[in-house]
């Protein structure tokens, strides 16, 4: 998901919410959500499907000074009206409206204690346990209920959550997920990814640190620390697929680690062949450094349509497999007779890079060697990545040949773990989270994880 919130006297808050929320699509295209105050009234509007969508009738008519706005990326919860966020409740002091990035792994738990209590929950969301916590904690101001109720939560999450006159932002103590925190014509940006911040034409400030709350309101920004110290886990995946190349996350240029990703990979395949291609866009900034690190030439044998969204995101296995026809086609011209090194980020399910394969081999490439800029995913995610239940992912029980032969690539080559950290440079590569790769899971895994997956 993405996450996004202002807080300003001389700007249209729903109008760059909006906007922001626009630079945050790649992270979430199920339904998105913008809520907006004045400072006593509170309007929020959510739907399905893609920001453009939701707000083609228009945005909050609602003037104020602080909104935040959520976009959709289903890991806990089904794909649903219900489930779209932010969440908004009215309690005995006054309105909350709450946007979740990550997956909370005692959200089971927590909500049966709550149900227990009285609380009657209206979506299957995990997020939803989070505001239950904050409305009916006994503290005296919102900033201990909601410090209370962190003390309770697990896993991952990056929250922004407006009352009527403050503006919070929140990381959880791992830093799984990126937030950071911008400066705009004297009022003031929180956003899943810096990219959003360019976009309203905020100036970053700085990233918002693992375990830290920032307060924002007419007195300013106030810095509080919360929870326990933790062992830092900014997940790797952000770098290697999910945010976008243009973001700086944790003072990490993302472009510059995937790039440096496909300069290792070459270094470590040793390949040679006639060109470099990308499986366009999440597989082109490894791909160019591939082609720089090796003088052999990129060029363009696939093209994307540009508008459909991310396949992979939608839920179901079926749209999936259409997807792929209609999102990517080889250019002949290019491809024919030459031998292809062929670049992507990640392989999940392998049912996309055996297709794309095959499409290069029909359009006459005469060997395509498959290069994936990530280790093989071995392990579900449970901190807010649908990377697939355990039993759908390929190198989960099969090995690189296997592989290989199931994709039907000439070679294939993951670059290692090894050389992943190597090629994020200004994170501490122990501070971050491989556990899709090597099992070893910074936070608890949830209950019902033995039972068969995460969503
Ligand atoms: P597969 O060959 O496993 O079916 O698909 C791999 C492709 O899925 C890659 O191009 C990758 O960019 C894309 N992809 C889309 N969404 C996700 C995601 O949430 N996680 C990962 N790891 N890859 C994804
Ligand atoms: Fe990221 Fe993988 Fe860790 Fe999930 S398990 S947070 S995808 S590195
Ligand atoms: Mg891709």
């Amino acid at each position: 998901c993405g996450v996004f919130g202002i807080f300003s006297r001389h700007d249209d808050v729903a109008l760059n919410t909006y906007w922001g929320l626009y630079a945050l699509q790649h992270r979430g295209q199920e339904s998105a959500g913008i809520t907006v105050t004045d400072g006593s009234e509170m309007e929020v509007q959510r739907g399905m499907g893609l920001v453009g969508e939701v707000f083609r009738r228009g945005l909050p008519s609602l003037r104020g000074h602080i909104a935040i706005g959520h976009v959709r990326y289903s890991t806990t919860g089904s794909s649903l009206l219900a489930n779209t966020q932010p969440l908004l409740v009215t309690y005995s002091g006054g309105h909350i409206s709450l946007a979740h990035n990550g997956n909370l792994t005692n959200a089971r738990e927590l909500r049966q204690a709550l149900e227990k209590q009285g609380s009657v929950f209206q979506t299957s969301m995990d997020s939803e346990v989070i505001v239950n916590l904050i409305a009916r904690s006994s503290q005296a101001t919102i900033e201990d209920k909601i410090k209370e109720s962190l003390a309770r939560i697990e896993g991952a999450y990056c929250l922004v959550i407006m009352t009527e006159d403050k503006l919070i932002g929140v990381r959880d103590p791992h830093g799984f997920r990126p937030l950071c925190l911008g400066r705009l014509n004297g009022g003031w940006v929180i956003a899943s990814e810096s990219c959003a911040l360019d976009t309203v034409g905020a100036e970053l400030v700085r990233d918002i640190e693992p375990g830290e709350m920032v307060v924002i309101s007419d007195a300013g920004v106030k810095s509080e620390r919360f929870g326990r110290e933790d062992r830092k886990a900014l997940c790797v995946f952000e770098y290697i697929y999910f945010a976008r190349p243009d973001s700086v996350i944790d003072r990490q240029s993302v472009y510059e680690a995937r790039f440096r990703m496909g300069r290792q990979l070459a270094r470590e395949s040793g390949l040679v062949a006639d060109i470099v291609i990308s499986v366009p866009d999440s597989g082109t900034t490894a791909a160019l450094g591939f082609s720089h690190e090796t003088g052999i030439p990129y060029a363009e044998g696939l093209i994307k349509n540009r508008y459909i969204g991310r396949t992979f995101i939608q839920p179901e296995q079926k749209k999936r497999d259409l997807g792929v026809r209609m999102k990517l086609n080889a250019v002949r011209h290019i491809v024919q007779g030459k031998s292809i090194i062929m670049v992507d980020d990640s392989i999940v399910r392998g049912t996309t890079s055996g297709k794309i394969v095959r499409m290069l081999k029909e359009a006459g490439a005469v060997a395509v060697h498959m290069c994936v800029s990530s280790p093989p995913i071995g392990f579900p995610c449970y901190y807010g990545i649908d990377t697939a239940v355990r039993k759908e992912l390929i190198a989960a029980t099969k090995q690189v040949e296997e592989i290989r032969q199931f994709i039907g690539a000439d070679s294939l080559h993951y670059l290692s773990l090894d050389g992943l950290k190597q090629s994020i440079t200004n994170v501490d590569s122990d501070a971050m989270c491989y556990a899709c790769f090597n099992c070893d899971y910074p936070a608890g895994t949830p209950t019902c994880a033995a039972a068969g997956g995460n969503k």
